[in-house]
């Protein structure tokens, strides 16, 4: 831990006084990101706006009320998740982040997620989306999860688009209620991981039926989240 509290802390330090991109010259503060080190959620978002700007944290103004209103209907806190953004810095007027811009800023997000490893990474909207889903259309894979070695990346719309279009608020919420679920099948693969050494001794209690069904790699058959 005291590893990825040195990295964060640099990191950290790097992206405020970054210049590596012309956002640099329009932001009041840049916004790393915020979340504790160990959280097994990690939501990535596009990036900061007029709120988020100011104080130099995500998702603090009416995007950030919704994805905490989110978070409460699967038990969670802000607190307890990790949450950043595909660019560090407002793009003036809200404007959507150019190619170039998330390009500078994207080996950012790449250490951030390398050093947390989040059980999950949940992309919001289409430019968090494009970067694990490359061609992909958020309309089409919007609450369909991909499962990396490791992790599940979840694409949801984006709180605010939700916000603008009431016909999404549905859909955003029914996508994040999924999430418990797929956290749930990520601990039954890792517990039967390890299941060969309990069925070994056959004087022992009762296996739970989903590592007696375990394919061969290991991984639980029940897998109809991942459609
Ligand atoms: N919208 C985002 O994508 N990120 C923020 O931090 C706030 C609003
Ligand atoms: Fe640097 Fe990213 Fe900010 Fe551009 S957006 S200046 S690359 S931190």
């Amino acid at each position: 831990m005291a590893d990825r509290d040195q990295i964060f802390a640099e990191l950290n330090a790097e992206v405020q006084a970054c210049q590596k991109c012309a956002l640099a010259k329009t932001r009041t503060k840049a916004v790393p990101g915020e979340g504790p080190l160990d959280a097994e959620i990690m939501l990535i978002g596009e990036g900061p706006g007029f709120h988020e700007d100011q104080q130099g944290r995500p998702f603090v103004g009416a995007s950030g009320r919704f994805l905490e209103e989110l978070l409460r209907s699967i038990g969670y806190r802000r607190d307890q998740v990790y949450i950043t953004n595909v660019v560090k810095c407002r793009p003036p007027d809200n404007r959507d982040p150019a190619p170039d811009e998330i390009r500078s800023c994207a080996p950012y997000l790449d250490s951030q997620v390398g050093a947390l490893s989040p059980k999950i990474v949940i992309t919001l909207g289409r430019y968090s989306m494009a970067k694990f889903f490359p061609g992909q259309s958020i309309t089409r894979i919007h609450g369909q999860p991909k499962r990396e070695p490791g992790r599940i990346i979840f694409p949801m719309f984006h709180p605010a688009s939700a916000l603008h279009d009431p016909s999404k608020v549905d859909m955003i919420k029914q996508d994040m209620l999924k999430i418990p679920a797929l956290l749930d099948s990520l601990r039954t693969a890792a517990a039967s991981a390890v299941a060969p050494l309990s069925l070994s001794t056959s004087s022992q209690t009762t296996v739970a039926p989903e590592n007696v069904e375990a394919d061969d790699d290991g991984s639980p058959t029940q897998l109809s989240l991942f459609g």
